[in-house]
């Protein structure tokens, strides 16, 4: 996408946010929720929303600047903990996420409310998947099984990024137009696959949404990183983009033993 964009003048960034599950003591998936709390209790007495990852990515698509004082919020794998922790707490404050949901296998699925387990954890159920919804949250694709898609054969990988969008929205009755690759993992052949049936995919590469954004491979900010407070802070001052650099080497250097998944 962006390599066909003409110069245009700086359409501003935002951060797309990036949680798995909500659950104390914080781990490399798990974000406390009374840390939720009060980190979202900050952003919006800031002045800041949340807007949709589809409506941010709208904007770079027909060259709108993005709206300032916005952050997106992502959700990925679809753990119970989003439910029953962040959605009330996201509630409070009038924010959505986009939450990135891995389905499960539809060969000899049953019919029963609750996703299989990923990992050994338990997963939303279709209820409550359809009960956020209705309160404005937006559903993504995240696979059937969370491979890492790159070691897949072609037509594996096809299976598992078109399956999942086949099964979300038969269960719930609305578009899917968005996906998270797996561990973030992509290749050209991958990226291909999401752009032809999807309208954005999220990697794990660390940055802001800017105009410069590949719409297939979007950059993200995990919030694993940014539990801390000043770490936090640094959301809404113009010292996000400069830390991000300076993160992005010692992360590259750290992923392979603590990287969220
Ligand atoms: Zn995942």
């Amino acid at each position: 996408m962006s390599e066909n964009w003409h110069p245009t003048p700086d359409l501003g960034h935002l951060p797309i946010l990036t949680f798995h599950a909500f659950a104390t003591p914080a781990s490399t998936i798990s974000f406390p929720p009374s840390v939720l709390r009060s980190r979202l209790a900050r952003l919006v007495k800031k002045g800041y929303r949340s807007i949709d990852l589809l409506d941010a990515v709208q904007h770079l698509r027909i060259g709108n600047p993005l709206p300032s004082k916005a952050v997106v919020i992502t959700i990925d794998d679809g753990y119970e903990s989003v439910y029953r922790e962040a959605f009330p707490i996201l509630q409070e404050y009038a924010m959505t996420a986009t939450v990135f949901v891995t389905t499960g296998e539809p060969v000899g699925r049953d019919r029963s409310d609750r996703l299989p387990p990923v990992e050994g954890q338990p997963m939303v159920s279709w209820s409550e998947l359809s009960e956020m919804v209705a309160a404005g949250f937006s559903i993504g694709a995240h696979t059937l099984t969370h491979p890492d898609l790159t070691r897949l054969p072609a037509s594996s990988a096809k299976a598992e990024i078109v399956g999942a969008k086949a099964i979300l929205e038969d269960r719930l009755g609305v578009g899917v137009r968005s996906f998270a690759y797996p561990h973030g993992k992509y290749d050209p052949r991958t990226r291909e696959l999401a752009a032809e049936h999807y309208s954005c995919a999220c990697s794990d590469r660390l940055g802001l949404l800017t105009r410069g954004s590949d719409l297939y491979a979007l950059e993200r900010v995990e919030m694993y990183y940014f539990s801390r407070p000043w770490v936090f802070n640094l959301l809404t001052t113009p010292f996000l983009q400069p830390y991000l650099a300076l993160r992005t080497v010692p992360r590259n250097a750290r992923r392979s033993w603590t990287r969220p998944r």
